[in-house]
């Protein structure tokens, strides 16, 4: 396929393993590093008018790509991360690009005393991706401090969106998967900047101590229903440590599949699998991913 109009760069045939944290995924047929906005909405262009699908990435760390790989366009939002900070009336408004880093934004926000987002210092995506999945830790999430979003659909319209209008929710924002979040705006409140680097040293080492944070993986696997951690109720099921091949549920951590080096998707698809049956029939609970597969038959 020929691309014209997009600047960024675009590779093909590419791993996925080495785009996503479980480490794990065949190829995609196309990744694709859009500069800017028209860029991106060009690569959409390009990719719907040759009629292949298309996924935005982040940085990869709350999806599984399948063996087979990704026949499509990766459209990784990297490139497009501006930060820009303004003092209103009601406090300090951080405008910041979809494929920024979440958590050198919060670093940015700690160097100028700015709180509300701390508490989730320590997710390792992009702002897109977290606003995206209405990411959260800590009895925080990213969309308490959200103003508002800018996205671009499918067909190229660029619209700005309060968070008044986003279905938000535990972790869904209610986004469709060809809206690409561009800009994201936070209100922030001024803080005394010991107590802003304590939240983020305290969840930082809760992390440590909790997660297995030594392996790849993709994070919690599955979502925290009827008020119970999944991860309990993946103990409760006698699952944790169980694996198949080098995919484990973190004997740490059970939410967490580890890849311990040569884990194959089709692995970590297989527990997931395990973890969905034995919970429903040993205790009646119907478990539902957090992370996203991508190009699995069924
Ligand atoms: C060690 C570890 C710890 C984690 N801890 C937490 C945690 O505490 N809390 C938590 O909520 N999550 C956690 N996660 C999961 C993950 O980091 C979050 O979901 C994160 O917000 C995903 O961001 P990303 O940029 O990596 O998104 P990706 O994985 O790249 O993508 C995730 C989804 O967002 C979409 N997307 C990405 N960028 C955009 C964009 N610009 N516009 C629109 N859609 C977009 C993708 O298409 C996909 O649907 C953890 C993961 C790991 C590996």
């Amino acid at each position: 396929m020929k691309w014209t109009g997009v600047r960024g760069q675009i590779l093909t045939e590419v791993s996925m393993k080495r785009y996503t944290s479980m480490r794990v995924g065949g190829k995609a047929r196309y990744l694709v590093y859009p500069e800017d906005q028209t860029d991106l909405t060009n690569a959409v262009r390009m990719a719907k008018e040759h009629g292949i699908a298309y996924r935005f990435l982040g940085n990869g760390t709350n999806v599984i790509v399948s063996d087979q790989g990704f026949d499509g366009v990766v459209i990784r939002t990297r490139k497009m991360a501006g930060l820009r900070f303004s003092r209103t009336t009601h406090g300090v408004r951080a405008r910041v690009g979809g494929g920024g880093s979440l958590k050198g934004l919060i670093k940015e926000c700690a160097k100028r005393g700015l709180s509300g987002i701390e508490k989730l210092f320590g997710i390792p995506g992009t702002v897109g991706g977290a606003v995206k999945m209405n990411a959260g830790s800590f009895g925080s999430v990213i969309s308490d401090h959200l103003m508002e979003i800018t996205t671009v659909d499918e067909s190229g319209v660029s619209r700005t969106v309060g968070r008044g209008d986003l279905s938000l929710g535990y972790r869904t924002s209610g986004l469709s998967a060809s809206d690409c979040v561009t800009w994201a705006e936070f209100l922030l409140k001024e803080k005394d900047l010991e107590s802003i680097k304590g939240d983020m040293a305290y969840v930082w080492g809760e992390r440590i101590n909790k997660h297995p944070m030594e392996w790849p993986s993709a994070g919690s696997v599955f979502k925290n229903k009827n008020g119970q951690p999944a991860w309990q109720t993946i103990d409760a099921a006698g699952l944790r440590g169980f694996r198949f091949g080098d995919a484990c549920l973190s004997p740490k951590h059970p939410n967490f599949i580890v890849n311990l080096g040569h884990a194959s998707a089709l692995d970590v698809k297989r527990l997931i699998e395990k973890v969905k049956k034995e919970v429903y029939e040993k205790l009646g609970t119907v478990m539902e991913e957090e992370v996203e597969l991508w190009g699995f038959n069924g």
